[in-house]
């Protein structure tokens, strides 16, 4: 018997935003693993072995999920909105270069990121070009964000930033919001999405030079608009065209 190995995205929180792909998934699973929180929006079954497990144990997630996968069962790994944007597939394909598993059939199902349900919530402040950056120096250096931070300014994207904030970082958007003011772009457009889709969304709008970190928690993505980005109406947007 072959098993298998999911690893799925399930969209920001709204259950209306997890995929049919997603949903098929987790129906036919054995065993879902993954973050404590995650794995709580999974709908307990008869014959569906829960793996809730600590925030930092991807690694030794991802290498158990291989293992089951390997004794033929059918597991799904789950993150929260989509598993390829600072989460769980990277991990699983670290965790398979260094496994002597090898022949496991793996699928990544996408889901709906935290910055497409935050752009959405504003109106359209991803129309141009943009990137994403994680704030966690978990797995980076300071140095290395403050650099791209700059770098993403002077090419004038915008920026979406996750993990703005953390118990255990609590200066870290402080430090990403001064490099940003650094680089003048004081009078750029700045949304806190908080807790996007779920019964605690906020979105809050202000511009860069007033923002503060404390707007920010752990559920919150922020968007740091580009130079043209502005406000139609209670919209916020960028326009289509480089300035
Ligand atoms: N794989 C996830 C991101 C994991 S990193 C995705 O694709 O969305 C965790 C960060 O995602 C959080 O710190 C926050 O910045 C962002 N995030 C996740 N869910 C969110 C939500 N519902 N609303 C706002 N931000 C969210």
């Amino acid at each position: 018997m072959t098993g298998s190995l999911a690893i799925a995205g399930l969209g920001p929180g709204d259950a209306a935003l997890v995929t049919p792909e997603v949903s098929a998934a987790l129906a036919e699973a054995t065993d879902v693993l993954g973050y404590a929180p995650y794995v709580a929006r999974v709908p307990a079954r008869e014959g569906l072995r829960l793996h809730p497990s600590d925030n930092r144990m991807e690694l030794q997630r991802a290498g158990e999920a291989l293992k089951l996968a390997a004794e033929g069962r059918n597991v799904v790994i789950v993150s929260s909105g989509d598993p390829g944007v600072f989460a769980m597939a990277a991990a699983v394909f670290e965790a398979l270069e260094a496994s002597p598993v090898k022949d496991v059939t793996i699928r990544v199902l996408p889901g709906v990121t935290a910055m497409l349900a935050a752009a959405a919530r504003a109106g359209a402040p991803l129309g141009h070009d943009f990137c994403a950056i994680n704030l966690s120096d978990n797995l980076k250096p300071r140095e290395v964000i403050e650099k791209r931070l700059r770098l993403a300014a002077e090419a004038d994207f915008s920026i979406a930033l996750y993990n703005p904030r953390s118990v255990s970082r609590p200066d870290g958007l402080g430090r990403a919001l001064e490099v940003l003011r650094e680089a003048g772009c004081g009078e750029r457009i700045v949304i806190f999405a908080h807790a996007v889709t779920t019964p605690k969304e906020r979105i809050e709008t202000v511009l860069l030079r007033d923002a503060r970190a404390e707007m920010a928690d752990m559920a919150t993505l922020v968007i740091i608009g580009n130079s043209a980005t502005r406000r139609v109406g209670r919209w916020v947007y960028a326009p289509r065209r480089a300035s």
